[in-house]
């Protein structure tokens, strides 16, 4: 049976996170915007009332929610903004590979102090030179009796500057490809870590990413992440949890773009009617409307198929590159409806623009989520 409503606590979850966005998160959004400044208390605040670190397992102090319910809470955070929406997405995905992989006492450990504390983590593996294509990744982890020795520098890391810990995948056999990878747990304290400068990106400008430098990190080996060689695995595993929630996001975010857009075409008046009478404008809206629900329904797919247990790349890939190509389309509409006044920082769809960017970015590029659809579908005729 096919059935798209949602369970009264599903309900309660969606109105509890839109209730935050709409009350703490979209009031803050234009400061932490024009000023950088790290949205450290709407953070707390929103640990406080259970809105992060949701899908953390019971048996770890956590709510033990599935990546649907994360996608509810996720879209409605990014309505609010997505600037800070993203912190909170960045410590589930920091804490993916060591739900996947991790052992007992490692989750007790790393999951139990961000349910202690209102405490962030950073998943790092982009460097300056290997992004798209991971495999090329330079930092090395040398085991030296019962710690490895990491060396390397990590790019783009968002909560770099605040992370607790961080997860950061190492070669520890540089010959093997993706097979000689391996995945840490890292303090965020450890000697020798050295943060690089807050990025000043394009959009999301309340997220805190930078660079990261590990000179002779001294990692205890009971901080490795299943065996050796697994990192790649448990690196990319995450993505199945993460991609569905990152495109919750870009549903947030163009929902919010689509919203705007729709008041202002109401509102404003050319040749004596309000926009909306233009067809023109009237059909960019009804592409906004349709193309949001049928973002949404590749994200719930993508999200319901692996809390069944199923593997769901291929729809985690779909959901995000669908949503993100359509959050940046809808978000430069929602500028050409305001016109002029789309352009000026006075009115919120410019912010919205420049923030939907990333959404082809992080988390695997646009192109790349073609890679793997592709790689899918061949495979599987195989
Ligand atoms: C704000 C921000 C936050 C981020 N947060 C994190 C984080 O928390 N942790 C982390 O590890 N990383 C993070 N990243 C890194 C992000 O995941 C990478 O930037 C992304 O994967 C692309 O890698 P790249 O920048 O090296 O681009 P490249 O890999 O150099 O790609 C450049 C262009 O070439 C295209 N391309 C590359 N290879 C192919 C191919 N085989 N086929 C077709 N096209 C291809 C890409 O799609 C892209 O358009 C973040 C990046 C940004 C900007």
């Amino acid at each position: 049976m096919v059935d798209f409503s949602l369970s009264t606590e599903q309900q309660q979850l969606r109105e509890m996170a839109h209730d935050f966005a709409k009350n703490i998160i979209r009031p803050a959004s234009a400061h932490h915007d024009h000023t950088g400044e790290f949205p450290l208390a709407i953070f707390e605040e929103a640990w406080n009332r259970g809105l992060v670190n949701t899908h953390i397992p019971e048996e770890y102090g956590g709510l033990g929610l599935g990546c649907f319910e994360g996608a509810l809470i996720g879209e409605e955070h990014a309505w609010g903004c997505t600037g800070i929406s993203t912190i909170i997405e960045a410590n589930t995905l920091a804490e993916a590979p060591l739900i996947v992989g991790g052992t007992e006492a490692q989750k007790k450990k790393y999951l139990g102090r961000l349910i202690d504390a209102p405490l962030l983590a950073a998943y790092g593996v982009t460097e300056p030179g290997a992004g798209s294509d991971v495999a090329s990744l330079r930092t090395r982890a040398v085991k030296k009796g019962d710690v490895y020795v990491l060396d390397g520098e990590k790019m783009w890391i968002t909560n770099a500057g605040k992370a607790n810990w961080f997860f950061v995948l190492a070669k520890t056999d540089p010959d093997a490809g993706h097979r000689g990878m391996t995945g840490f747990i890292v303090d965020g304290d450890s000697p020798g870590i050295t943060l690089g400068r807050k990025e000043i990106n394009m959009g999301q400008r309340a997220s805190d990413t930078r660079g990261i430098k590990f000179e002779q990190v001294e990692v205890p080996a009971a901080n490795r992440l299943g065996d050796e060689g697994q990192g790649w695995y448990l690196a990319m595993k995450a993505f199945d949890h993460t991609r569905p929630l990152v495109a919750s996001g870009a549903v947030g975010l163009a929902r919010a773009a689509y919203e705007h857009a729709l008041d202002y075409a109401g509102t404003r008046r050319t040749f004596g009617q309000p926009l909306s009478a233009h067809q023109a404008i009237a059909f960019l809206i009804a592409d906004m409307a349709k193309d949001i629900e049928a973002a949404r329904l590749l994200v719930w797919k993508a999200a319901w198929t692996i809390d069944q247990g199923r593997r769901n790349t291929m729809y985690a890939s779909m959901a995000k590159c669908f949503a993100a190509d359509m959050a940046h389309r809808i978000a430069s509409d929602a500028v050409q409806v305001f016109g002029g006044n789309g352009f000026n920082t006075e009115y919120p769809v410019e912010k919205l623009l420049r923030d939907s960017k990333i959404f082809q970015i992080y988390e695997g590029t646009s192109q790349i989520q073609r890679v793997i659809i592709a790689r899918e579908l061949f495979g599987a005729r195989k």
